[in-house]
């Protein structure tokens, strides 16, 4: 689950009249199998921000195709999250499919190590903007930079060569 999937589309119309034989086939027709992990990874259009699998907005009232498989095979999933025990954003097999609360989402990530992850790429990002611009003005040494900013060398080096804050002007 990505922070996307924590956006419950205020405007989704999803409705449990999706809950039939014709939408279940039509998913299963529009999937390639993953022999062992059991995924069913959607294939049909590309993919949406997220790595989701994308439907037609129009005709089932939500573009993910993971929330249009919980509908088909399960029931109502409004309101809720629809989340991946594979962890597989574009699988859409209903029996890895399970809802949730931005709160068990979250639990789940934790559980898993994501939310480590993007703790852990807060973390990589020490400096301020006003920083990485006094850094790169600087005469100083490297080191010195450190010593006064707080951080390593290599990290003064990369703000300094725009390795890192490429974005910072
Ligand atoms: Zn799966």
């Amino acid at each position: 689950m990505s922070a996307l999937d924590t956006q419950i589309g205020g405007e989704e119309k999803l409705s449990t009249h999706l809950l039939n034989p014709q939408t279940q086939q039509w998913i299963e027709s529009n999937v390639t199998r993953i022999p062992f992990a059991g995924c069913w990874v959607w294939n049909k259009s590309e993919c949406v921000r997220g790595g989701y699998g994308q439907v037609g907005y129009c005709t089932y009232g939500t573009n993910k195709a993971h929330r249009l498989s919980y509908v088909a095979f399960k029931g109502d999933c409004r309101g809720l999250l629809v989340c991946h025990e594979c962890d597989n954003p574009a699988c859409v097999n209903p029996e890895h499919l399970f809802l949730g609360t931005s709160m068990t989402n979250h639990l789940d990530m934790v559980k898993k190590g994501r939310g480590n992850y993007a703790r852990a790429a807060r973390k990589m990002r020490k400096l301020t903007d006003q920083q990485v611009r006094e850094i790169r003005a600087s005469k100083l040494t490297q080191l010195q930079l450190a010593e006064i900013y707080g951080v390593s060398g290599g990290a003064i080096g990369h703000a300094r060569r725009k390795q890192q804050y490429k974005e910072v002007v």
